[in-house]
């Protein structure tokens, strides 16, 4: 059987539909995604965006030969600013640990790294040429202050793109109130945005034509997309609330540098993230860090948690949805282990199983359709090892584990193997380390050789209470989590 095409379908917020991606390159897929300002630990909410473009980069990687996928470091912010002076650590200090500990969360979570992550401060060079290009095109102005010679802001004027405001359809009265606009001197048009900002000695700053100053966040994104992916490109992503301003103004420096180009081509942004049904924050006490989350459960937990909700849709995180995710993946590891240490064999690609999985993630990341397809593969496997003598052995289990693989694969899910998943040797996953679990059970194997059967049965009440599940068989003594 040929293998059927697959067409990749995504919801793009320019046209508000799903529509079918046609690269611009078919050989080559290339994809942005605004990363992490570096000034503080990650929290859950800066981790949607980091899985769902996981696995859209995965799923691009599977059906194109090549994918570029750039995500930024913004260590030139603001709240970074903010961050330093509150805290007395140097900027270049918080930066640097705050993107190592980002790194960090996002391997512990199971994503892949993105083929390029610039970092700001690295491209100021081309963020001057881009506004330079903007000035030139009467799209941007600067504005010297009187008598600080030198101490220039540069701005984007709104009013000379007629088209801005089309990511967002914002009217220009709710563009204005949205851009929470400060009035300030140095702006001809309330809605005109800071494209660079000078910096006092004691702050990061660069030489530029209009003083020693500092880029704004947005222009960051518009010229490290352009080095690496080209003026026009396949995708950008982000989450919901980057659509207004950021998204829009990086369309608007993008596309009015370079008349003729059109930047991204689709728009793809995940909704919000709420805790317990209420927006996340401090004053809640309904705030959690990545890490904070990684001592209650695995990485592939929470990855898996935040898939089971399609990415447009708001996410309500719960306990609830976490130990729902822990007991499939469960389910899943208990499938693998059932098809025996066998080697799994790659997947063709054009059985039923993989298509109906494929065809669910192609259509726009259906991944709790994705969820189902697999949890189907995994009935088949316990319903196939529930069988006996001759039709058993018909049963090819290294291929239905090589299927379940791939898919849990596809969601970067079942990376260990069974053994270490249910021992929980992820980070987090239980009180009671291994080596600490592997002792009591020694003890109360050697109780029951000196026939202390008292003091085994405590040994194993011990281990029940760690939450260590044990299995007596001829071969000894096994044992699992939960
Ligand atoms: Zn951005």
């Amino acid at each position: 059987m040929a293998r059927a095409p697959l067409t990749l379908k995504l919801h793009n917020t320019l046209t508000r539909q799903k529509d079918v991606f046609r690269p611009v390159d078919p050989k080559h897929v290339r994809m942005y995604v605004c990363g992490p300002t570096v000034y503080d630990f990650a929290h859950i909410g800066n981790a949607r965006p980091v899985i769902v473009f996981d696995v859209l980069y995965r799923l691009l990687k599977r059906l194109y030969p090549k994918v570029t996928y750039v995500r930024n470091i913004t260590d030139v912010d603001d709240k970074i600013i903010a961050a330093a002076k509150e805290s007395g650590e140097p900027i270049g200090s918080i930066t640097k640990r705050t993107e190592q500990a980002f790194h960090e969360d996002a391997k512990a979570l199971g994503a892949l790294d993105p083929d390029v992550e610039p970092r700001a401060t690295e491209h100021i060079p081309e963020m001057i040429r881009m506004i330079e290009a903007l000035i030139e095109k009467g799209h941007a102005y600067a504005y010297m202050a009187e008598g600080h010679a030198g101490d220039g802001h540069v701005l984007f004027s709104v009013p000379s793109m007629p088209t801005y405001g089309r990511l967002s359809r914002h009217s220009r009265d709710e563009l204005i109130a949205g851009a929470r606009v400060e009035v300030a001197p140095y702006k001809k048009d309330p809605a005109d945005f800071v494209l660079w900002k000078p910096s006092t000695p004691d702050l990061p700053g660069w030489d530029s034509p209009w003083g020693r100053g500092r880029p704004g966040w947005h222009i960051e994104c518009s010229a490290m997309s352009e080095k690496y992916l080209g003026s026009t490109f396949d995708i950008h992503g982000g989450g919901l609330d980057l659509i207004f301003p950021h998204h829009e103004n990086e369309i608007a420096q993008s596309t009015c540098a370079r008349p003729g180009e059109t930047f991204a081509r689709v728009w793809v942004h995940n909704g919000y993230l709420m805790v317990n049904g209420e927006k996340m924050s401090k004053s809640l006490g309904n705030f959690f860090t990545v890490r904070d989350l990684l001592q209650k459960a695995p990485g592939e937990v929470i990855r898996f948690a935040m898939l089971a909700t399609h990415y447009r849709q708001p996410l309500n995180w719960t306990d609830d949805a976490l130990k729902q995710a822990r007991s499939i993946l469960d389910r899943w590891y208990r499938a693998i282990a059932l098809c025996g240490p066998v080697a799994p064999i790659a997947p063709a690609l054009d059985v039923e199983a993989i298509q109906a999985f494929l065809a669910a993630l192609t259509d726009d990341l259906n991944t709790s359709q994705a969820i189902a397809e697999i949890n189907k593969h995994a009935d088949m496997i316990f319903h196939a090892a529930d069988l006996t003598g001759i039709t058993k052995k018909m049963v090819n289990f290294d291929t239905l584990k090589g299927r379940l693989l791939f898919m849990g694969n596809m969601l970067g899910v079942l990376r260990q193997d069974a053994d270490a998943w249910f021992k929980g040797v992820s980070a987090g996953s239980g009180t009671a380390g291994e080596a600490e679990i592997e002792a009591l059970i020694q003890k109360r194997n050697d109780a029951r050789k000196a026939k202390d059967f008292k003091e085994a049965d405590r040994l194993r009440a011990e281990l029940v209470a760690k939450g260590v599940t044990l299995e007596d068989g001829p071969k000894g003594t096994t044992w699992r989590r939960g």
